[in-house]
């Protein structure tokens, strides 16, 4: 049996040993049973008294409705609050300053909302701070990165360092507009 199960089976026996109890108690101890019997007595009497028409005025009657309906809408806008999650530190997009591109690990400073700066790659395999090459085929310039610690080369890019660097700012800022930061490891 799963623990829940077991867990409402166990309340159901208390709840059915309580009440077995409870009627035991207000059943034969003639103090309870005269006190439970002028309890009803009197609720009855409070039932019969509440059920007396009374003569109140329009406005008043109004005024009591808007009042309860006031309540509701406040006490429904407080429990919609308290559910609702509160953005933690940890959710801001401020504090998105880590993802990976391209195999590398990328870091950069935040301090205001879509401007990420000073952006650096990091090796995926020591995290030591990598340096950049660039090769030149012709005009195509190839960027990649070494590990001088581990020696990881990585995949190349097709870009000089100045036109990588531009195009992870945007990267990142296209994360940061689709959400997609939100899934970025830690
Ligand atoms: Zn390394």
């Amino acid at each position: 049996m799963a623990k829940g199960e077991r867990n409402i089976r166990n309340n159901v026996i208390a709840g059915v040993l309580a009440t077995l109890i409870a009627s035991g108690i207000i059943a034969f101890v003639p103090v309870v049973r005269d006190f439970v019997l002028r309890l009803a007595g009197q609720s009855l009497g409070l039932l019969q008294y509440l059920k007396r028409p009374v003569a109140l005025p329009l406005w008043l009657v109004a005024l009591l409705c808007l009042g309860s309906v006031c309540f509701a809408l406040l006490v429904a806008a407080f429990l919609v609050s308290r559910r609702a999650p509160r953005p933690s530190q940890e959710e801001s997009s401020l504090n998105y300053r880590k993802d990976e591109f391209g195999g590398v690990v990328w870091r950069w400073r935040m301090e205001s909302d879509f401007e990420p700066y000073t952006i650096s790659a990091f090796c995926p395999v020591c995290d030591m701070q990598l340096e950049a090459q660039t090769e030149r085929y012709g005009y195509a310039p190839s960027t990649y990165f070494t590990c001088d610690k581990c020696h990881y080369r990585s995949q190349p890019f097709n870009m000089d360092p100045g036109e990588l660097q531009a195009f992870m700012l945007r990267e990142i800022q296209r994360r940061l507009r689709t959400g997609e930061w939100r899934q970025a490891k830690k």
